[in-house]
């Protein structure tokens, strides 16, 4: 890899780390109607501000134990990962598309999927709940990367209009099954939603390999939580992180992904 590559890569996660920790919070204070600009970050034990030198993404929580520097209390790893996610975002968006001019769009589209990702998974983990705006905005951002995909690399729109009709009509099913059988809600709307643009975003297969790495990590994880926790199993835990994650993984390597399967299997 040339060394203008590498350098560039360590920018883009540096861009992603900073980008990210605001997406934190957003997801921190919208939900709780707080003003995103104002207070500059506070410790949410003793409200004392952090200053600028303690506030440094990724870094700071490092170096300070996870602890305020002024009262002790701890504080979580939220924003910490809010900022690790963004920095491997942005820096494997770079990578597989940041150094073409015909790709660079797409680039683009993808640094801001992965903001909004991290603001919707934040939100999700926090409330529970999706907000339609941010649904908005994602489709939006899914329809402009299918239709440039198209339109000037080499996509093909009916593999995404089929991503789509896959992703709603699946895991509407599975909604419907659980619904009539179980007579409990299984999946909240919003990640129905959350699948059906996915896989406008990136297709039938890519979505199928995005819903595998999502029930993996989320089952993986989610056991780990409840043995770790010793608290009661919870009632509803929040899928849509976990499916961002493989979404935003697909999204970033999906092309590569059926290009590879296209070569092998033909
Ligand atoms: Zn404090």
């Amino acid at each position: 890899m040339p060394e203008f590559r590498i350098l560039f890569a360590i920018f883009s996660f540096i861009f992603g780390a900073v980008f990210a920790s605001f997406a934190g919070v957003i997801a921190y204070r919208a939900p709780k109607g707080l003003s995103i600009v104002k207070p500059d970050s506070y410790c949410p034990s003793c409200k004392k501000e952090i200053k600028k030198s303690d506030n440094i993404p990724i870094f700071s929580w490092i170096f300070l134990g996870g602890k305020c520097r002024n009262c002790k209390a701890k504080i979580g790893a939220f924003s910490f990962l809010c900022e690790i996610f963004g920095g491997i975002g942005f820096m494997l968006a770079y990578l597989q598309y940041g150094d073409n001019t015909k790709k660079m769009p797409v680039f683009i589209a993808l640094m801001l999927l992965v903001f909004l990702f991290i603001i919707i998974a934040g939100i999700d983990h926090e409330t529970h709940d999706i907000y339609n705006i941010t649904l908005i905005l994602y489709a939006a951002i899914a329809v402009f990367i299918s239709f440039y995909r198209c339109a000037v690399l080499n996509g093909d729109i009916w593999e995404y209009i089929f991503g789509a009709l896959f992703g709603f009509g699946f895991f509407g099913a599975i909604k419907l099954v659980a619904k009539l059988v179980l007579k409990k809600d299984a999946l909240g709307s919003g990640d129905i939603y959350l699948v059906g643009i996915g896989g406008f975003m990136v297709g039938v297969l890519p979505l199928l390999i995005s819903i595998i790495i999502a029930t993996l990590l989320g089952s993986i994880i989610e056991i780990i939580k409840i043995k770790t926790a010793k608290t009661e199993r919870e009632a509803e835990i929040a899928f849509g992180p976990y499916l961002l994650l493989g979404l935003g993984l697909m999204a970033i390597f999906g092309e590569t992904f059926m290009k590879i399967y296209w070569e092998v299997l033909l």
